[in-house]
């Protein structure tokens, strides 16, 4: 029997030595606190030599490697070579900080490795609360269905599938697309994000369906251009079948006339679907909100946590107005996924009846740690605070005679550039400054193109950025701008 025991666990990936694992563990979770609470002495990035990146082109390991020692090599060799998004001085592309609180619900979440595709367990009631409490927030009625997954990418995704399904019938999943959807038609902005023609290509629906809509000064939809265009496309014969908002562009952080476009939908039968991936959330900021009216009538909303929310990546979120609907596009009858009345099987409908994933992470605990730690009225004034010092720093570069504001400031997202010198290709060193500013570790800004100027964007979505930290870009922006200038001129 003690043999049968002793041998019970060997194959086990448990320690032997528990209280070195824990030593080891609190080591581990001290530093990356360290790190965070230190992170303004850090650069924002570096670039890695290549000699790290040679140490990671090593061979499968065969034989064990103490816990330490890998830890060690996460500490020299990855840790410093990240992109920086915890960095009070990243701004580029749109990416959350991240706050501490929602790395510690992540841990927990490992630790009980709970798989949320379903079941009967008290985790899917903690994502069917977030779904509550985004009904709530959104105004969007009781029968709507909510499901985390990775991004706004994959919501979006779901939600064109969706619409599918309510356009051509269940039988689409067996059938695939009816002939007629040849004809049909989706209309956005040309600043809509590419993960929606992305979406319109996986769905099959091909992404030359999206009719590109200009937009206007401020980036936002040109509602008399929509509808224009669709009276063209009526009259071809074409069946207009989508349309998308955006509350937050990528680019600019516009937010299109979301009650109009609402409007246009249901007079012509269209599914309105909201791309909130970077600014839904301003929801939480009483200033923001009345903005963002009109949100409440969307079929579908796609958003991020991770962005503004600064929960860890990754915490995407697609809120579905019909949950029906939503529940028949995904819902799979496989004999193994059989529910019942009782028992772990369970507490249906699960998660994986509305969308792609059956094995899904816990995602919804670090968004419930964080909406409950910090609570709506703080992540609401912190989310208006981004926006204010977006707003500080766009009227220091309107009044800098050096620099070129490209888009009026509306949320949290700055587009300027350098002037250059007469003569000079303003592109080429508006993309040259941008590289030596991320280079110097000083600031991360990223850049786009804004009525076919390269710009140097700014995007204020950390919680941690202040207006020291965009004054130290902007100071960084003009002393590497006079330095690029002036070597060109030398050279
Ligand atoms: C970031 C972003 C997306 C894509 O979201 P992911 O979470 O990266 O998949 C889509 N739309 C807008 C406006 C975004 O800012």
């Amino acid at each position: 029997m003690d043999e049968q025991k002793k041998e019970c666990g060997q194959t086990s990936l448990d320690p032997q030595d528990w209280d070195s694992l824990r030593r080891q563990g609190h080591r581990m979770l001290d530093d990356m606190l360290d790190y965070l609470q230190n992170i303004r002495q850090r650069p924002v990035w570096q670039p890695a030599p290549g000699d790290v990146r040679r140490r990671f082109d090593v061979a499968l390991p065969v034989a064990e490697t103490p816990l330490a020692t890998v830890h060690q090599q996460f500490l020299d060799d990855v840790l410093p070579y990240a992109v920086g998004n915890p960095h009070p001085g990243f701004m580029g592309w749109v990416h959350g900080g991240g706050a501490p609180v929602g790395m510690l619900a992540e841990m927990l979440a490992a630790g009980l490795n709970a798989n949320l595709g379903g079941r009967n367990q008290i985790p899917v009631e903690v994502e069917r609360q977030i779904t509550r409490w985004m009904r709530d927030l959104f105004g969007f009625p009781a029968s709507a269905s909510g499901v985390f997954v990775t991004g706004t990418s994959m919501a979006t995704l779901i939600a064109v599938w969706v619409a599918r399904t309510r356009l051509a019938g269940e039988s689409v999943r067996e059938q695939g697309l009816p002939v007629e959807a040849k004809r049909w038609t989706v209309y956005a902005s040309r600043a809509t994000h590419g993960s929606f023609a992305h979406a319109l290509d996986l769905a099959g629906l091909g992404a030359d369906c999206w009719r590109v809509v200009p937009v206007d000064a401020h980036q936002c939809i040109d509602v008399a251009a929509l509808k224009a265009g669709l009276q063209r496309d009526l009259a071809a014969g074409f069946q207009p079948f989508m349309l998308i908002g955006n509350a937050g562009t990528v680019d600019a952080g516009a937010i299109d006339a979301l009650n109009s476009l609402a409007d246009i939908a249901s007079s012509h039968g269209m599914w309105f679907h909201v791309d909130g991936a970077l600014g839904a959330l301003g929801m939480l900021s009483p200033e923001i909100a009345p903005r963002l009216a009109g949100i409440e009538r969307a079929d579908s909303l796609a958003f991020d946590f991770h962005k503004w929310g600064q929960v860890p990546y990754d915490a995407g979120f697609a809120l579905i107005r019909d949950g029906e609907l939503h529940q028949r596009t995904f819902v799979s009858r496989a004999a193994y996924l059989r529910r019942e009345q009782e028992g772990l099987a369970g507490g249906s409908p699960w998660p994986c009846d509305f969308g792609p994933d059956l094995s899904r992470g816990f995602r919804a605990l670090k968004a419930w740690f964080t909406l409950q730690v910090y609570g709506a009225q703080r992540m609401g004034r912190m989310i208006a605070e981004t926006c204010a010092v977006a707003a500080w720093l766009g009227e220091q570069i309107a009044h800098h005679e050096e620099l070129e504001l490209l888009v009026p400031v509306s949320l949290n997202i700055v587009c300027f550039r350098h002037r250059g010198q007469d003569g000079a290709d303003v592109d080429a060193l508006n993309a040259a400054i941008v590289v030596a500013v991320q280079n110097s570790g000083l600031a991360a800004p990223s850049t786009t193109t804004i009525q076919g100027k390269l710009a140097i964007r700014a995007a204020i979505v950390n919680h941690r950025t202040c207006r020291q930290d965009v004054d130290v870009l902007l100071q960084a922006v003009l002393r590497f701008g006079r330095q690029l200038q002036n070597g060109r001129r030398e050279g």
